[in-house]
Formats: C-alpha cells, structure tokens, sequence
C-alpha cells in the first residue's frame, strides 16, 4: 500500500485536557503527508477530537457486536461512526483479557464495524509463553483465520496489527528479524485469502512499545506498513517523532 499507516491507540487515556495533543498532532500531519496518521481515543473523547481533526483519522477502541437498542451501557458501529469514527480497533490483546473476549465474539464486532462503514484495524498476537514455545506464528495465523473478513473490499477496509502482547507496554520489542518473519507469514496469509492484488494494500501495522527511538528501525522492515502506538501516542512530542520516522 502507498503511505505508511500511524495510529495512535490512546487505551483509557484522555481528558479534555488531550485535545490539545490531538490538535498539535492534526496541524502536524498536515504539514507531513508522508504518513496517513489517525488517533483512537476512548469513547468520550471520539466527537471532539473528530472536530479538531482535519487532515488525521479518528478511530474507537471497541463496538458492540449489534444494532442500537436496549444495551445498557454499550456503544453501536453506527454511533460511533456519527461521532465522527472513521475506523475501529478489534482483536486486541487487552480486551480479549480483561473482557475475554473470543474470536467468535471479535468477529460479530468486526460485521457490525463493517455493516456500518467503518474501517477495521484487527490484532493480533502472542504470548511470551506461546513464543518460547516456537509457536508464534501458528498462534498468529491461527487467530487471523478465525476472523479475517471475506469481503471484497479488504484493500479499503482492512488493517491488520501484529502485537506481541509480551511486548505491549513493557518497553520490549520483537526483534527486526522476528518482526519480518511474523508480517512475512501474515502476508502470505493475506495472499491467500484476498489474493495478492488486494492483499498488496492491505498494510501489516508492527505494535508493542514503538517510540521516537525505535521507530525508524521497525518502520524499515519489509512488510511493516505502519505502527499501532500505545503509550508514545500519548503525547504529540512523542507521537509525533514517530510520525516523521515512517
Ligand atoms: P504500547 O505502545 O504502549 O506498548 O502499546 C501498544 C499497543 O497495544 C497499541 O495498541
């Protein structure tokens, strides 16, 4: 695919007081359209963040698996996507954690996600345990077969992240080789399944600890379309040095 992708997954992080980050951010991805750069904030922060961005994308961390109606406390794909959300995160390590979440529930989120219109960015990724095991990559495909979409217009509207989970917040990376190994598997994965031509814009986002320092090294790897950013999202300094890395 043509630019590098840079997202910013703000987890549950986020005042009011980050509107000002999120504007920073904005006015500099302005200047700098060599990344298509895009911020998931929490929930309560989607519509004025939305108001603020002009040139970033503004994305939710998490939807409801249905349509609007007697669900105390959730948030539907087409309320989300009035606030302003142009894309959702699903899959991701933290809520199949805390909320257990299975396959078969991250897929009837991703058909929600889709019916209405938005974008998905699906994660994926291993343990420590299942690393030290050698089985990694089984695990990863494993968890992308079970919830790659077939649809037609995965070039628009898929995004995959590959996320070590022993490497989310802990200031480890994978190594570049393991990290080329892993996207290289899940490329040929997407081959398969949507055939090169559509696999071929489909980017492959690394996640887990990217900084400013680290971030051109893993931006360089074959098959690294981009970076899913936790912690460094947190600040425009830190994201964007980031930013102008890709
Ligand atoms: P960190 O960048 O804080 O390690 O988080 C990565 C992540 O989980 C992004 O979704």
């Amino acid at each position: 695919a043509e630019r590098p992708y840079i997202v910013g997954n703000w987890k549950m992080n986020g005042t009011r007081a980050m509107l000002s980050e999120a504007r920073a951010i904005d006015r500099a991805a302005q200047r700098y359209m060599k990344a298509e750069v895009a911020v998931a904030p929490p929930y309560t922060l989607i519509h004025a963040v939305h108001r603020e961005a002009e040139q970033i994308g503004v994305g939710a961390q998490d939807v409801f698996p249905g349509e609007d109606g007697a669900h105390t406390g959730d948030i539907s794909a087409s309320m989300i996507a009035d606030a302003g959300a142009k894309f959702v995160i699903l899959g991701h390590s933290e809520r199949r954690a805390d909320h257990k979440e299975t396959n078969k529930l991250i897929n009837a989120k991703i058909d929600s996600a889709l019916d209405a219109g938005l974008r998905i960015i699906l994660c994926c990724g291993e343990t420590l345990k299942v690393r030290e095991a050698g089985e990694a990559e089984e695990f990863v495909l494993k968890q992308l077969k079970a919830s790659l979409p077939q649809i037609d217009d995965a070039a628009e509207r898929l995004t995959v992240a590959y996320e070590p989970v022993w490497a989310i917040g802990t200031g480890k990376t994978a190594t570049p080789k393991d990290i080329e190994a892993m996207h290289k598997a899940i490329r040929q994965l997407l081959d398969e399944t949507y055939g090169e031509e559509t696999s071929a814009e489909v980017r492959i986002l690394y996640g887990g600890s990217v900084k400013p320092d680290n971030a051109r090294e893993i931006l360089s790897i074959p098959e690294v379309g981009g970076a899913l950013v936790g912690g460094a999202s947190l600040s425009a300094e830190s994201f964007l040095g980031i930013v102008v890395a890709a």
